[in-house]
This record gives structure tokens, C-alpha cells and sequence, in this order.
């Protein structure tokens, strides 16, 4: 894109889209491109959703899953046993898991997986949160992480720090296709990884 053409605010429109995962430069230019042709009141009802959604959604202040509570439905909810975490990336894998009706524990958001490439090391992933809830009562982290090359540098990290706690560490089977995304699995996939789960 010959850059020199456009003016400086639709400049800094397609660099701000390009930082959401998953927008190149091409889509991050279209995006651009229709905001700008949308009227006044579609761009400042976009602009509304995302400062409300900001404003009201935290982060769960146990298992670090998104919740506009101080604690999230599952983590408040009395039927779900305390002593098993289900540790996974993305809040978003929470619902995929949630849908197999497989797993009666608790979760616990990493918020990402260590990529050294990208600059992600332990520090910037709630990896802290999740040893500092560790305790006498705890039985077993599954991880349930997809095995990409991030996915395994994340897993091996955790079973090293956890592994000294005396806390059973296990990992879900895959069945589900190698680099692929967990939310993307099907429910019966998904199922059948958790319930056949390896201790590492
Ligand atoms: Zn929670």
C-alpha cells in the first residue's frame, strides 16, 4: 500500500486494526476503509460496545476468567469441586470444554501461551495466579493446552513448576488434530481427549 497517500488518521486507523490477532495489513486497511463510509451513528455505536464491554468485563479474580463479577459463575458456583483445575489459554476454550459436560472442576485462564518468538515468556501469562491458588486441597491440573509448538513450551514449563507442588499433573489426550486450536475441536473430540487424559 503506498502509504504516502493517505492521510495520517486513516494511517493510524489500519495500524491500530493491524494489532488485533488474526488482521493483516489487507484486512486491517478494509476494516479501515469501512468505518470510514459508515454514518456518524454505526461508527459511535461500535465505539460504545467496545468501551462498555471494557468497562464492565474483568477478569475473574481467582481463575482469571472473564466475568463481570469479582468472581466468575463457575468459580462462585458451590456444585463444582475446588480440587480439580482444568488450566487452558484462552477464555474462549472454557466454553468449548464446558459444551463436552465432561468436567465438573474449576479453570484457570493462562491468557495466552509462552511464544519466545512473539516476545510472550511466563511473566506476561497468568502463570503466578495460577501457582498462588495451589494448595493442600488441590488433586489435579489437567492441562488442557493444544499441542503446538507453543502449546508444548507452555505444557513442559507448567509440569516443571507444578510438578515439585505434589500435585497430580495430567494432560488431555489428542485425538484432536496436532497445532490445532482447542475451541475448535468438536464437542465429542474434546470429550474424549479429557476423559482420556495422561498424567506427565
Ligand atoms: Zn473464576
Amino acid at each position: 500500500m503506498d502509504t504516502l497517500l493517505y492521510p495520517q488518521a486513516l494511517l493510524k486507523l489500519i495500524e491500530e486494526f493491524q494489532k488485533l490477532p488474526g488482521i493483516g495489513p489487507k484486512s486491517a486497511q478494509r476494516i479501515a476503509f469501512h468505518i470510514i463510509k459508515q454514518n456518524e451513528n454505526n461508527v459511535k455505536n461500535l465505539y460504545k460496545s467496545i468501551i462498555d464491554a471494557k468497562e464492565v468485563i474483568k477478569l475473574c479474580s481467582i481463575c482469571c476468567n472473564i466475568s463481570t463479577q469479582e468472581k466468575c459463575n463457575i468459580c462462585s458456583n458451590i456444585n463444582r469441586d475446588k480440587e480439580n483445575i482444568c488450566v487452558v489459554s484462552e477464555a474462549s476454550d472454557i466454553i468449548a470444554i464446558e459444551k463436552t459436560k465432561e468436567f465438573f472442576g474449576t479453570y484457570h485462564v493462562l491468557h495466552g501461551l509462552i511464544s519466545p518468538i512473539e516476545g510472550i515468556g511466563p511473566d506476561k501469562l497468568k502463570i503466578k495466579e495460577l501457582i498462588s491458588r495451589i494448595n493442600s486441597e488441590t488433586k489435579e491440573i489437567i492441562l488442557a493446552i493444544s499441542p503446538s509448538v507453543e502449546g508444548e513450551t507452555t505444557t513442559l514449563y507448567l509440569k516443571k513448576l507444578i510438578k515439585p507442588l505434589n500435585v497430580k499433573v495430567t494432560r488431555i489426550a489428542f485425538g484432536i488434530p496436532v497445532g490445532s486450536e482447542l475451541e475448535y475441536s468438536d464437542t465429542i473430540t474434546l470429550a474424549k481427549a479429557i476423559e482420556g487424559r495422561r498424567e506427565i
